[in-house]
Parts: C-alpha cells; structure tokens; sequence
C-alpha cells in the first residue's frame, strides 16, 4: 500500500510538472566565505526573499549608511538564501531526478562565476550533509529502483562522466573500463565524437559506461573519485582550482517489465558548467587566455540556444558546441531542464552576478512543449509502440 501511494504522489508530481514547464530556474547564493576575506559588518550584496522567490542584487555606494545606487529584482522558481543546506536544495531537485526514472531526458545544470559553489551544488564533499547533488541522486535512484523492483521492473543502470574541455571530450571514466580495473590509461589517441543513434539519442563514441549499483554508497564515491582525479583543474587569479571545463555526469537508466510487456528508458544529466566570468577579470593570459576564449564561446552557444527558444525561433544552433548538441534532447521539446543558478554574496562579485542574473532571466523565459517518455510496449512479436503507462506515468493506461 505503501508503495502505490508512492506512486501516485508520482503521478501528481509529473502532472504539476507537465503544467509548470520544462525549463524551470532556481537561484542559490551562498554564503561568505573565509576567503571573500569580508568584515563581520560585511552585508550580502543580494537579498533573497525566499517565499515568493525572488532576489534583489544592490549596488551600494560604500558609505557607512550603505546607500543604495542601483538594485536589480529576479523572480525564478525558486531562490535560496545562503542558509539553504545541501538538503533543502536537494528536496527541490529531486523531482527530476524522478522524472529521468520515470522515462524523460533531464538536465541539471549549474551555471555561475569561478566560487560561487557550482561544484559544491552539483558534487559537494563527503559522504555527510554536505555532500552534493550527484551522491544525493544516486541515493534516490537507488531507493526507487528497490521499490520498482518488487512490482517486477527489472532495471538497469550505468553512469558515464565526461568533461568538455576546449571543445573536445575526455572521459573521466576511461581507466574504470580497462578489464585490469584501472591500472591502464587511455590511450591519448581516444577521440570522442557525439553522434544521433537511430531513435534520435545522442551519445558520446567510445565512452566508458560503468554499471553501477546505486545501493553501494561506496560505488558512486569510487566513481566521483576516479573522476575528479582525471578533471582538468587550472589556476586562475578567482580561484586557486578553478574548474576550466564543463563536466557531465550521466546516469543511463533502461528498465523493462515482462509482465506488462513495457520498456522504459530516461536520462539524468547533470552537468557542472566552467566559470562563466568575463576574460578581463580572470588576468588570463597564453594557455588560459584561450581556454578562458573557449569556454566563454561554448557558454555563449548556450546561452543562444535559450535565446533562441525564447524568441520561439524556427531554428535552434543546438550544433554551434559540444555540450548543446549532446544535450538537445533535454534543450528541446522532449526533455526537461533545470538550470541552477550559482551566486556569490559578496560587492567584488556584483557584475558578475549581475550577468549571472541576465542569464538567468533568459533562460526563464523559455517554454519547452510537453516532454516526452520513452515508454513503449512490446508486441507479442516483438515490435515496440509508444504507450503513456508505466511507473509514474500521468495516464496509465495499464
Ligand atoms: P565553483 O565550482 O562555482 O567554482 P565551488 O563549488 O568550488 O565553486 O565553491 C567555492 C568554495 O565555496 C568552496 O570552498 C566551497 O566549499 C564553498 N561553498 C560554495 N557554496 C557553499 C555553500 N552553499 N555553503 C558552504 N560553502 C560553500
Ligand atoms: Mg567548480
């Protein structure tokens, strides 16, 4: 009994969803920080007003009245206050998670300057409260693949984690696929492309994809390790290891049910985008100047591809970089995305996150049309047709 009232909190769940959008922005400021190197007096430079979810950024004059020469309000799906914990942002994410186990294409992504806690949203550290989104997930799925289990589902699941780094792949996982468990480096000569299969999926060539058991905590850990070891990690005046690349961890999820003849499959990205600071206050020069160029061209692509759906465009430059062509499915029509706004509190930061903001703002404009599942049922010969049942579904048609 338990267990069906769970199902049907998910199909109110997927309801809601389907009547708020597919495209939903949540803002998180954290707070200061040793190194903001800020005063006890220091106050945030952006309010949040948690229960109608809106934020105001100041720009104060700097006397001790702190008059106020500019404010900017941003209303998104939600906003928290540096107070909210990796659980309450986790609460408001979960659903999507659901919605990937449930059949859809989802994307995760969180998007700010270097230190303003992308990698804490997304990853966090420890296996305790603070751990991130990405263990917190893998938790979750874990459970409902228990509960699915017992209705005779038989799922499947398998992680692949790459970075985008310049425009080319690299795949953070590639020393877990050696048959040795490790020990072997890819060779350097491993390109990866990202190419349409025959059902419109887009997949990474020659990824490692590592099955994982998400009820072994210590499976997803080993996977976060292996990962983080091989993410290209680089100095920039900002921050001292600052991530100069975007990484997309991706849980692959197929399950079928012999019994009611169905077959479901669904995708969760989730993806820690680089730093998305202008060039003039990163002092990049040589390598990084490029890198900085790099990364601020694959961010714009981004940022066109919102634009684009926004102003209802007939054509979407899903191809202008890697990271829009691989996750169109979730950009489009068919999938759902959630971008995850990273601020930082402190006066330095207030045209960054001014533009932070502006990003933000584009990107609620968006309306994606209904997602769709991929569910379908199984003839008795074999063929497959699409059906709207299966578990969490809105209309079961079971
Ligand atoms: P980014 O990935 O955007 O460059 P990080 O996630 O590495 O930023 O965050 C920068 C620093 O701030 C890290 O030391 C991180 O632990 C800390 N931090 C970020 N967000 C929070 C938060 N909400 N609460 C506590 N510390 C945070
Ligand atoms: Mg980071």
């Amino acid at each position: 009994a338990v267990q069906e009232g769970e199902l049907q909190r998910r199909k109110m769940h997927n309801l809601i969803q389907e009547l708020r959008g597919n495209v939903r922005v949540y803002a998180r400021v954290r707070p200061f920080l040793p190194s903001d190197q800020v005063d006890a007096s220091a106050q945030h430079c952006i309010n949040v007003s948690a229960h109608d979810d809106s934020l105001a950024i100041l720009k104060k004059d700097g006397s001790s009245d702190g008059n106020v020469l500019e404010s900017h309000g941003f209303t998104f799906d939600r906003c928290f206050p540096p107070s909210a914990g990796q659980e309450v942002i986790f609460a408001e994410v979960s659903e999507f998670v659901q919605s990937a186990l449930d059949g859809y294409n989802v994307c995760l992504f969180s998007y700010g300057q270097t230190g303003s806690g992308k990698t804490h949203t997304m990853q966090g550290f420890g296996s305790g409260p603070m751990k991130g989104i990405i263990p917190r997930a893998m938790e979750q799925v874990g459970r409902y693949k228990k509960m699915l289990e017992a209705q005779g589902w038989v799922y499947e699941m398998e992680v692949s984690f790459i970075e985008i780094y310049q425009e080319q792949i690299r795949d953070l996982l590639r020393s877990l696929a050696t048959p040795n468990g490790g020990a072997g480096e890819e060779s350097t000569s491993t390109t990866h492309d990202i190419k349409k299969d025959g059902k419109g999926n887009m997949f990474v060539t020659d990824v490692a994809m590592i099955l994982l058991d998400p009820n072994d905590p210590q499976a997803v850990q080993r996977i976060m390790d292996v990962a983080g070891r091989h993410r290209s990690v680089g100095a920039t005046s900002m921050n001292e290891r600052s991530s100069r690349s975007h990484s997309v961890f991706t849980l692959h999820m197929r399950a079928s049910n012999k019994e009611r003849r169905s077959q479901l499959s669904g995708k969760l990205n989730l993806c820690d985008l680089a730093g998305s600071e202008r060039l003039s206050r990163s002092n990049a020069t040589g390598e990084r100047l490029k890198e900085t160029q790099a990364i601020n061209k694959s961010l714009s692509a981004l940022t066109d591809v919102f634009v684009a759906i926004a102003n209802k465009q007939a054509h979407v430059p899903y191809r202008n970089s890697k990271l829009t062509y691989l996750l169109q499915q979730c950009l489009s029509g068919d999938g759902k995305t959630l971008m995850m706004i990273n601020l930082s509190p402190t006066e330095q930061s207030y045209f960054e996150s001014l533009c932070t903001l502006r990003f933000a703002s584009q990107v609620n404009k968006c309306e994606l049309g209904q997602a769709r599942r991929n569910l379908h049922m199984v003839g008795q010969d074999g063929s497959s047709f699409a059906s709207a049942g299966g578990p969490g579904a809105t209309t079961s048609t079971l």
